[in-house]
């Protein structure tokens, strides 16, 4: 039998990692703080990009592709955007034996090659909006890295969209926001609070950055993705300007928004529990797993046969698989399905056969039911749609059951050290009470939430006026 997880009470990260290597989602590659995308993890990837990629499709974004490699000066181009990425720049100086006249960077993100493109596809207003989204890799030189959360190369989409206005391009990076928030709420099944970034924490470049931030099993914050409002702050020095109705010539605004494979990261530590993975189904890459259970080969004959039929009776749509393996015992079979996730197991041995049903057993929360094999496929569906929504719930009363009101600073502190999850307090708007909260507590503002504004109070910190309560976490 495989050997148990530290639990998540002994070791939170020790349980993430081993978590995320048991169940083959990663592994660590040769490169310190690189990491190998595992088959089953990628499957799950997959699956967030089919979601999220029909979502960007039906509101008229286009994929593209644009190179790893871009000019250095291109990175300089934007001051706040060279200063927030040069520690983090991995740049190429050499190709072909020989030194190159001008470095390359490897992308830390693409704002700079898409919009020296952009410069020359937009012409008029005519061209506008435009509306591209990219798949690709992305490295940042990260000195401390886990598997997923933080690692030198890593996977994402990033949508860049171009527009005649400001109220255009603001409106845009808020619906962006939403578009992700239903994702991540009702496919991810993971609950989130959505606000703006304050100006320490906006992306480097960005007029506005917006937030999803969820809460992990550990209770630490984890940024699920960003949109931000770059202005014309990437227009100007790229030139990516248009000839408006009266012929006049006009910078464009714009947006960038951009979700990564530490989603997946996310989906781990908000559903996992010290069996494994448990995963939402609308995500999960086998939703469910049949293990048929016999002893003697007369029995193995008549349950293998049924097994294969119940398959057939849950039709294409589902994603499920027959664990006719002979090599593995069916206990050793159930922990490790349990480990990765799997949604839905139905368990079937001679006895059940013989009555014409099946067990189903939930990974959520390992209830068993007898029902008929009648009407499996219903009975199937239906169940999916309940673990789904439970996954969601229970994050939810997560959320709430670790999220404080508070007004002290003294309580703040002894929240954040001695409970963790997400302290609501106000905040006068000072960058200087920011960092200091930070410097003594380690926590974070991890958003200004939208509807923030209305319930004015006194500033945690040094209690001048605040006009709204905002978030703050550790975070990951
Ligand atoms: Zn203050």
């Amino acid at each position: 039998m495989a050997e148990k997880v530290t639990p998540r009470s002994e070791d939170y990260a020790k349980w993430y990692t081993e978590v995320v290597q048991r169940a083959e989602l990663a592994d660590y590659a040769p490169v310190r703080g690189s990491m190998v995308i595992r088959p089953y993890g990628y499957a799950l990837w997959e699956n967030i990009q089919r979601g999220l990629d029909n979502m960007f499709k039906a509101i008229g974004v286009q994929n593209a592709y644009f190179p790893l490699l871009i000019p250095h000066s291109f990175i300089a181009k934007e001051a706040e955007h060279v200063a927030g990425f040069a520690p983090e720049l991995v740049v190429v100086t050499h190709g072909g034996g020989k030194e190159l006249e001008e470095p390359l960077v490897i992308r830390p993100t693409s704002e700079t090659v898409m919009y020296s493109m952009y410069a020359q596809w937009i012409q008029s207003w005519r061209d506008l909006p435009l509306k591209i989204n990219q798949w690709c890799n992305v490295v940042r030189w990260e000195l401390r890295t886990r598997l997923f959360l933080r690692t030198l190369e890593f996977l994402w989409q990033e949508g860049h969209n171009a527009f005649a206005t400001a109220e255009e391009s603001e409106e845009d990076a808020r619906r962006m926001l939403g578009v992700y928030q239903d994702f991540i709420e009702n496919w991810t099944a993971i609950p989130v609070v959505a606000g703006k970034k304050t100006e320490s924490q906006k992306f480097p470049g960005a007029v506005n950055t917006y937030t999803l931030e969820a809460m992990m099993g550990d209770r630490r914050a984890l940024q699920c993705c960003t949109s931000h409002n770059l202005g014309q702050n990437f227009s100007k020095p790229f030139n990516v300007q248009y000839l408006d109705k009266s012929n006049q010539l006009q910078y464009v605004w714009q947006t960038s928004w951009g979700l990564s494979t530490r989603m997946v990261g996310a989906i781990v530590m908000a559903h996992g529990d010290d069996q494994g993975l448990s995963l939402p189904p609308r995500l999960a890459p086998t939703q469910v797993v049949i293990v048929p259970i016999w002893k003697s080969d007369a029995e193995k004959a008549q349950v293998l046969a049924n097994a294969q039929q119940l398959v057939a009776s849950l039709g294409k749509d589902l994603r499920h698989r027959l664990d006719n393996r002979e090599e593995y015992s069916p206990g050793w079979k159930f922990n490790e399905w349990e480990m990765r996730g799997v949604p839905l197991r139905i368990e079937i041995g001679p006895r059940d056969v013989e009555k014409k049903q099946v067990v189903l057993v939930r990974r959520d929360t390992g209830e068993k039911t007898t029902v008929p094999q009648n009407g499996l496929q219903d009975k199937v569906v239906a169940l999916l749609d309940e673990v789904q929504s439970n996954l969601y719930a229970r994050a939810k009363a997560f959320l709430e059951e670790n999220s404080h009101q508070l007004d002290s600073y003294a309580d703040f502190k002894q929240v954040i050290e001695e409970k963790g999850g997400f302290i609501w307090a106000h905040w006068c708007g000072s960058s200087e009470c920011e960092a200091k909260i930070k410097e003594e507590t380690t926590a974070t503002i991890r958003a200004i939430p939208f509807d923030h504004e209305g319930e004015s109070g006194k500033c945690v910190y040094d209690g001048r006026p605040s006009r709204g309560r905002v978030v703050f976490a550790k975070a990951y």
